[in-house]
């Protein structure tokens, strides 16, 4: 099964109530298969070919608190990031929305109701998907071309669902993945990015949060940072090249 090491560690991922815990080691072996490079994989991880390239990545929101911090700190370093809405947030704050896209972030999709993956019929997850593209594109003239899963939750079944919604499926690096929903020290986020950054990762923050959210602070540390070893920022599809 294509997914089968994907969806195994999702389910023992959700069984400890986290998203998705998958590995490029010798025990799973297999993440340059889902690493995106010449458009081979279906679910994008990382670019590799990227050169000095990553993606900021924010799930969950937009939220009335973090998503304007947040925009902020972008515009004030000059960099992109890509944001993957709940449906029901876009239509909540359309003009955060709206920021979002006229300050040339990209926008994904991430549900309309963040539902629970593996509880959802074919049926139910086509809608998720198609109502969260309308709702964006209703607000902002373009529907997203990409979409990642709650919790990181896949299965053969859902990529073909997702693809057949014409998005692609991305989810993140290995090692990339902040845990910043569950309000670490921003030290700790900054940290787990700057220490373990390759060419060609996707970050995994949350812009929705709703305790004290360490990302804002860890954001004003970690994109100078990264600024100054020569990285550049870009959207997800910039970074696969799409
Ligand atoms: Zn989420």
């Amino acid at each position: 099964m294509r997914y089968g090491w994907i969806f195994g560690a999702a389910i023992s991922a959700i069984i400890v109530a986290m998203p998705l815990v998958y590995a490029d080691n010798a025990e799973c072996g297999r993440i340059e298969d889902y690493v995106y490079e010449d458009g081979k994989s279906n679910v994008i991880v990382a670019n590799r070919n990227a050169g000095k390239q990553v993606a900021l990545t924010f799930d969950d929101g937009p939220s009335g608190n973090y998503t304007p911090m947040i925009l902020d700190i972008l515009a004030e370093n000059g960099v992109k990031g890509t944001f993957f809405v709940v449906g029901r947030n876009a239509e909540r704050y359309p003009m955060i929305l709206k920021r979002i896209h006229s300050e040339g972030h990209e926008i994904g999709n991430h549900t309309y109701s963040h539902p629970d993956m593996k509880k959802l019929t074919p049926e139910q997850l086509d809608e998720e998907i198609s109502r969260t593209g309308k709702a964006v594109s209703d607000i902002v003239g373009v529907s997203p071309v990409l979409f990642r899963p709650p919790g990181g939750y896949l299965s053969n079944d859902i990529v073909d669902k997702i693809t057949s919604n014409s998005c692609k499926t991305v989810l993140w690096s290995w090692r990339q993945d902040t845990m910043d929903w569950k309000c670490p020290d921003v030290e700790k986020v900054v940290e787990t990015v700057l220490s373990n950054i390759r060419d060609g990762d996707i970050i995994l923050f949350h812009d929705f949060n709703p305790g004290k959210s360490p990302t804002p602070e860890a954001l004003k540390i970690i994109i100078p940072e990264l600024l100054g070893r020569g990285y550049e920022f870009v959207t997800v599809s910039e970074l696969v090249n799409m």
